[in-house]
């Protein structure tokens, strides 16, 4: 299978070299030329398979220059062993009869972004052998939370690999900063930068240009690559929870094979939404594609009237892995509706990117909407819902799937559907302990505790125990302590490569 860029379809490689490179060099997405199939047969042959043998069967459907041996070498090494910390890595829990809620956040950062993130640096790995790179691989991330720990995780004390990862000092919550900088592993390096999320975005593109960059690179026998969510690598192992779900849904008498199911998803980049428009494209039977937003409601008013418009006021949410203006990866999904045209994407990516908005014709706007279904919801809706679902199934969630269980009401309630549906659940409630303590109805009382007593107590209230990793933070080395200013990324970058 060839993959082709978004931006200039005539641009053709296999999946090693797309993985490999990230970005396509005019700036378009990676897309596979086709999008390759499941049959009622073969979803029901996988309805008996471990989740690391339904993942090679389906990646194995996509990346075509990869052996089977070596795509269960990659899927067991990301999902077998101890770092998934629940039977299945993606397991679905059933709150009633029809009604499941797919658990992302068993993996060792309690959110969904360790599904790709565990497997990318085998993919990683592999593509660089494939495609005869010697050199070491050096994976530069600018995070706001969740994606850096993620990473480092994933890249820890892998062969070949080195990670930096920048933060902005005071833009991460405490237990999200303590992840980070007592992680451990030889290769790994963690830098604050006193400035915002945007300040440390910018600071790492403009690294990944920088002629001195290149050449100080090029000098350590190293070359650059990224690990966020446009890599093909990120996407493709999300297309197999969706797959996975369907199978469990089957699997529990859920639903009958080749009934629908629905599905929302909490999002903000569309990297996981778009997995599920492709698990559908393929051939598993989802219905409606419900996108769930919080207050940066800019792909709620994109889907329900064909126009994209980032112009807006940013609001900072208790779901903040959400609060995003610009969904890079709803590029696939466009270039996909308008049969590959990659003149038009290229038009509308233009506009976004001096206007900050384009406008998609009546025809494509129809499709969108036949496919999927958009909502948002503010904060109090979201810890009114943590509430109500803890009162009613004794089930806690956290503030991300908070925001899908409201929208997926909203859904219900406007278009009276019942057809299954599966809530995609995309961190522990945990991670974002002080907003699901306070939506659960504790007051004043928690502002003095520390992360650790909020962990103890959320605990109790939810009567679920706190994962392990997070538990480690409290007497874990604290390794990376330094801070740099924002014009000294490239500076902090150099001496790192030189250790
Ligand atoms: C990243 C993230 C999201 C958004 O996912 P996208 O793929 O960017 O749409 C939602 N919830 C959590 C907890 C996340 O970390």
């Amino acid at each position: 299978m060839q993959y082709i860029s978004t931006r200039n379809k005539s641009l053709s490689t296999l999946s090693a070299a797309a993985i490999k490179k990230g970005l396509s060099a005019e700036g378009g997405l990676f897309v596979p030329n086709q999008i390759p199939t499941l049959s009622l047969e073969e979803i029901n042959d996988m309805v008996s398979m471990s989740y690391i043998d339904r993942a090679v069967y389906v990646l194995k459907k996509y990346l075509t220059d990869f052996s089977e041996e070596e795509l269960k070498e990659c899927a067991e090494g990301a999902y077998g062993g101890e770092k998934f910390s629940a039977q299945s890595p993606a397991p679905l829990a059933i709150l009633e009869k029809g009604f499941g809620v797919l658990e992302l956040w068993h993996g060792p950062t309690c959110a969904f972004k360790d599904m790709a993130l565990q497997i990318l640096p085998y993919f990683l790995t592999k593509s660089m052998k494939k495609t005869g790179e010697d050199k070491t691989v050096v994976i530069l991330v600018a995070t706001s939370g969740d994606t850096g720990k993620a990473a480092l995780e994933g890249f820890s004390d892998v062969d070949g690999t080195k990670i930096i990862v920048f933060y902005p000092s005071d833009g991460v919550s405490d237990i999200q900063k303590l992840q980070m900088i007592t992680q451990k592993g030889d290769n790994v390096f963690v830098s604050g930068i006193r400035g915002n999320f945007d300040d440390a975005q910018s600071g790492v593109k403009k690294i990944f240009t920088d002629e001195e960059a290149n050449k100080a690179f090029l000098e350590n026998n190293c070359v650059m690559s990224s690990a966020n969510s446009i890599n093909w690598g990120r996407l493709v192992p999300q297309i197999v929870y969706y797959v996975s779900a369907y199978c469990d849904m089957v699997a529990n008498g859920e639903t009958e094979l080749g009934e629908s199911i629905n599905v929302c998803v909490p999002t903000g980049n569309f990297g996981n939404i778009l997995a599920a428009y492709y698990a559908k494209k393929m051939g598993v039977p989802i219905n409606k594609l419900v996108c769930a937003s919080n207050a940066n409601n800019v792909l709620t008013d994109f889907i329900n009237t064909g126009k994209y418009n980032k112009n807006r006021e940013f609001h900072t949410t208790i779901s903040p892995s959400m609060d995003i203006l610009i969904s890079s990866n709803l590029e696939r999904l466009l270039f996909d509706l308008c049969e590959n045209d990659d003149k038009k994407v290229s038009a509308w990516m233009n506009g976004l990117a001096k206007n900050g908005g384009y406008q998609v014709e009546e025809e494509i706007k129809q499709k969108i909407k036949d496919i999927f279904w958009a909502g948002c919801c503010d904060d109090l809706m979201t810890k009114e819902t943590i509430g109500k679902v803890k009162e009613e199934y004794d089930y806690t969630i956290d503030t991300h799937t908070a925001v899908a269980v409201n929208v997926y009401n909203q859904y219900k309630e406007e278009t009276g559907d019942l057809t299954p549906a599966v809530i995609v659940s995309t961190a522990s409630p945990f991670k974002f302990n002080q907003s699901v303590l306070s939506a659960l109805g504790k007051g004043s009382e928690i502002e003095q505790l520390d992360d650790f007593e909020l962990l103890d107590l959320l605990s109790k209230e939810a009567k679920m125990e706190i994962p392990k990793s997070l538990k480690e933070l409290k007497n874990a080395e604290k390794r990376f302590c330094g801070i740099c200013g924002k014009d000294e990324l490239l500076e902090t970058v150099k001496d790192f490569l030189s250790k």
